[in-house]
């Protein structure tokens, strides 16, 4: 059996090993356009590598993923987190467990995850031919010949084919897969940050607060966790997060929306009432500027009492029922215009991609042509960070690779 891998990144790899593992007697060829391999682990997490997250529940894992979760269920039964977590370790990659169950190379160098895969591919005799980008597939009986976009590169024959050509933001790209019947969903940028360019809040850069809500006005897309206040707007996990959830719909506003920010992550605001007024009762002649609620940064509890019209110097059992309810609204639902994104760290991962209505999930296996199989971000799945989307890798590139 003659099998043919296009793109040479994480999906590419993982099922080009497990296929030759699978089948010892199958001759198997990865075609990589770029000049080098394994790009993106090599930067991915930092140089250093998040592979995986270490959540117990295969439940919790899917939710992760906003694009692919349920569908991708059964493909975790069959390859998990920990299957390749195990997998590493087995072939010689210690791991270790963040506090935050997100997973690297204990090396902390994701030349580990490199290293492993081209030691792996030399082993089980993978070939790996660099420079050459495949532009078409066409069915001959029962393979396919693969067109080259170089035009010295004469026409390969391959029984079966693994497309794991990565995210791509251009539509025109995966022309060449919508041409063999595949159903595309548009793609687009996730995991970005938010630029506000007319709000005074970049003033407050460099304040983290450790577990905000964010959401977007007018939706039912929010997110939790730390949110981080730079010079062009809004970062951190909790935006990131919600940059995936929402990466679809923020697109189609071409990225001009309003965010809300609850600070306090208290979204019932009689329980934010009750807090002030125990400030009241406990501190009752202490300045406004002197005793902050919910331990808010100090720079960021001023902003507040400026944007409420609150005096710095007023004490706490001087604030009216108007302040009070003032203060209450802009800690729970505080609003800013969002107007662009900037990319986090280039960490940007693809929404969007073949539709895994044209993929067997069981198998990967293109649902229009029979031979062809799918892995990685080329399909329609994605994820928050956390590992998350190499996971996805991993797994649709084992199953392909046992599947062919
Ligand atoms: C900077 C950065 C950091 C990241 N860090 C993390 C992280 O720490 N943890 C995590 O889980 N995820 C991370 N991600 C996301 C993760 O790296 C990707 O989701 C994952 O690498 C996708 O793997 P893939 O094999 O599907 O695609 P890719 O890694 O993109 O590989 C696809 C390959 O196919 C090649 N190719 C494309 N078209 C053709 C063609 N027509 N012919 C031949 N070759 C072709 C490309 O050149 C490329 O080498 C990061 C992403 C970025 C950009």
């Amino acid at each position: 059996m003659r099998v043919a891998i296009i793109g040479g990144g994480a999906a590419g790899f993982f099922a080009a090993i497990t296929a030759k593992e699978k089948h010892p007697e199958a001759k198997i060829v990865i075609f990589e356009k770029s000049k080098a391999v394994l790009s993106k682990v090599k930067i991915s997490g930092g140089g250093r590598c998040n592979l995986t997250h270490a959540t117990d529940a295969i439940d919790e894992l899917c939710k992760a993923y906003p694009r692919g979760g349920k569908k991708l269920k059964n493909a975790f039964h069959i390859f998990s987190n920990k299957d390749c977590m195990a997998w590493f370790e087995a072939r010689g990659v210690p791991l270790t467990i963040q506090d935050d169950l997100c997973v690297f190379p204990k090396s902390q160098d994701s030349q580990s995850i490199v290293d492993c895969f081209l030691n792996e591919t030399s082993r089980l005799d993978v070939r790996v031919e660099t420079g050459k980008e495949v532009k078409a597939i066409q069915r001959k009986d029962a393979a396919f010949e693969l067109h080259f976009k170089e035009e010295k590169i004469k026409p390969a024959i391959f029984d079966k084919v693994i497309v794991t050509t990565g995210g791509s933001p251009k539509r025109n790209e995966l022309d060449w897969l919508e041409n063999l019947g595949h159903k595309i969903e548009d793609p687009v940028p996730s995991l970005f940050t938010f630029n506000m360019p007319g709000e005074s809040v970049s003033q407050l850069m460099g304040i983290v607060v450790e577990n905000a809500i964010v959401s977007v006005q007018g939706t039912k897309f929010k997110a939790a966790g730390p949110l981080l206040i730079t010079h062009w707007g809004m970062s951190g996990p909790a935006v990131l997060k919600l940059s995936s959830f929402a990466a679809r719909h923020l697109s189609e506003m071409k990225y001009q929306f309003n965010v809300q920010v609850n600070w306090v992550n208290e979204e019932n605001q009689e329980m934010v009432l009750r807090n002030l007024l125990d400030i009241i009762n406990a501190h009752p002649s202490k300045a406004l500027s002197n005793f902050r609620p919910f331990d808010l940064p100090s720079r960021l509890w001023l902003y507040m009492l400026d944007k409420s019209a609150l005096q710095h110097t007023k004490r706490w059992n001087e604030l009216s029922k108007k302040g009070l309810n003032q203060l209450v609204n802009l800690l729970t639902n505080d609003s800013y215009a969002v107007n662009g994104k900037t990319t986090f760290r280039d960490e940007y991962v693809t929404c969007g991609g073949v539709s895994l209505e044209s993929i067997d999930m069981k198998s990967m296996q293109s649902k229009s042509c029979e031979g062809i199989y799918f892995a990685g971000e080329i399909m329609d799945i994605d994820a928050i960070t956390g590992g998350f989307n190499l996971q996805a890798a991993w797994t649709t590139g084992y199953i392909a690779g046992q599947f062919i």
